[in-house]
């Protein structure tokens, strides 16, 4: 690579950031760190009246919780600052002016009313989309149809206006992207963007070239959306001069989980699935959101799952860490296509770095769903609940609540299993397991378990006829972790305790 890399994430602050955009960063993260070059966080705040309060800080917790750090940001500061594009508001009027000074751009004053009138007019002409452009400007009140005085005047009177780009037509626009290769598109298409808005605030076009240029951006790793902005974005860099366009690289859709259609925040909410990293919440209640924190994700396996969000290594290898993601990425093996949001998937990858924590760690990272759980947790034994259930759970909180019967002694019993296991003759073979158990001295799975099956053989019984309802006594289902562990880790009272209520419930349902 023979300019330094230097790459950008850019999000506007409009709402909480989407997992999408999470993506963006990342690969953006992992591309810069690939390279040694730099990653840069910049907050495109110039659309006043989409600004949502708190969504920039929303975007720095989640790229922070995540473990993506930009170099250069609003928080941190750089060379090339200030981050936040509304703190470099002067600037961009400058190069405004600049292009209507080289005849790359112009004044346009029409209200809009009049603007909607040539809408209307071009349409009854049968103009299926009609645009301010090459064709229409010439009908407009702007500093191309009037004479250069008029238009001063009308400056001097505070007549509002816009700064427009002069697009002209039946050029061919072509640009390489680093996923899609070459992409042409036909000016004729485009029309004459607004740059700068009445309230002298950039459009995102024109900040975002600016911004690109002054901060010495080499790559634009963005999302597909932003594919068709390029082509003003290369007009733009021919009209200022600028020798340094970056290389481009839009980044695939991501869809919804049936594969059809963008995923959406609104899809999160119908499937009660996560779509964004952390909680939001704003004044309006229709606009909660619990992210992928809230639900129990780890945020090692949040981008492990991203990553294979529309790229893949090329081996079978699933499980990379952070900088194993670094040496491996390349944008050559982004995908073209959409990237289906497999949840499961999100699910997996959490189980498989849930079984590989340490469980002291683990157990304080349970401390939000602790706070919250209606049991009382003794944390003298959370971390060996986390030993024993860590291997089969895909969230956080299933600790805890999977886990339930580590924390009290109100279990819930499987009626079904009960009445089909509590037969005739196992209630004897029970007690003398008690007993055995609670004469047991070498407190250990295994010795414990030499002991109760031989007193299981001892009763001519099967271990399938005795050991599923040790388990039902012990956690009201067939399911969880050994059952040795569990006894060995609640002690000899309450197995004695445990066993009995089970019996005596058992005993009324069953009527035996
Ligand atoms: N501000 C744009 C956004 O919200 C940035 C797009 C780009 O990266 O150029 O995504």
């Amino acid at each position: 690579m023979d300019k330094p890399v230097r790459v950008r994430f850019a999000p506007s602050p409009t709402g909480p950031l989407h997992i999408g955009g999470v993506r963006t960063a990342l690969y953006n993260y992992l591309f810069a760190r690939k390279h040694g070059g730099q990653f840069i966080l910049r907050i495109e705040d110039t659309d006043q009246g989409r600004y949502v309060e708190g969504a920039e800080q929303y975007i720095t917790d989640a790229l922070h919780w995540c473990g993506i750090h930009p170099d250069e940001s609003p928080d941190s500061g750089g060379e090339y600052g200030p981050y936040r594009q509304s703190e470099r508001k002067e600037m961009y009027k400058t190069y405004a002016r600049k292009l209507v000074e080289s005849g790359h751009a112009y004044y346009a004053f029409d209200t809009p009313e009049e603007l909607e009138d040539m809408r209307n007019s071009k349409q009854a002409q049968g103009v299926h989309s009609p645009t301010y452009n090459a064709e229409t400007r010439s009908e407009m009140r702007n500093s191309l149809t009037l004479s250069s005085p008029d238009s001063m005047d009308l400056i001097a009177r505070g007549m509002p206006y816009v700064v427009r780009l002069k697009v002209d037509p039946n050029e061919a626009i072509t640009f390489t992207d680093a996923i899609r290769e070459e992409v042409t598109f036909n000016s004729s298409e485009l029309d004459d963007k607004v740059l700068l808005k009445a309230d002298g605030m950039p459009t995102y076009h024109l900040a975002n070239v600016v911004d690109d240029h002054l901060m010495k951006i080499s790559h634009v790793i963005r999302g597909e959306e932003w594919l068709s902005s390029t082509a003003h974005h290369v007009l733009l860099y021919r009209a200022f001069g600028f020798e340094d366009m970056p290389t481009f690289a839009h980044l695939p859709l991501i869809l919804k989980p049936t594969g059809k259609g963008k995923l959406s925040k609104r899809d999160g909410q119908k499937l009660g699935i996560p779509v964004f990293p952390l909680r939001w919440e704003d004044s309006d209640p229709a606009n909660r959101f619990d992210g992928f924190k809230d639900v129990g994700f780890l945020p090692e396996a949040v981008l492990n799952f991203l990553a294979f969000l529309g790229w893949s290594p090329g081996t079978e290898q699933e499980i990379f860490s952070l900088e194993e993601l670094v040496e491996a990425f390349d944008l050559k093996r982004v995908s073209k296509g959409g990237a289906r949001f497999d949840y499961d998937k999100a699910k997996w990858y959490n189980q498989q770095y849930i079984k590989e924590q340490a469980d002291p760690h683990l157990a304080a990272t349970l401390q939000p769903w602790i706070d919250q759980s209606a049991h009382d947790i003794d944390p003298v034994i959370l971390t060996d609940v986390c030993r024993l259930m860590k291997e089969r759970v895909e969230v956080l909180p299933q600790i805890i609540e999977d886990g339930y019967y580590f924390f009290t002694d109100d279990i819930e019993y499987d009626e079904k299993t009960t009445k089909k296991k509590f037969k005739e003759g196992v209630e004897q073979c029970l007690f003398d397991i008690n007993e055995a158990v609670q004469n047991l001295e070498d407190w250990s799975a295994e010795a414990l378990q030499t002991e109760v099956k031989t007193i299981i053989e001892h009763h001519e019984l099967g271990l399938g006829a005795i050991l599923p309802l040790l388990r039902l006594s012990m956690a009201g289902t067939l399911k969880g972790p050994d059952l040795f562990d569990m006894i060995i880790l609640k002690g000899k009272s309450v197995f004695n305790k445990r066993l009995l209520s089970f019996i005596s419930y058992a005993k009324a349902l069953t009527n035996a």
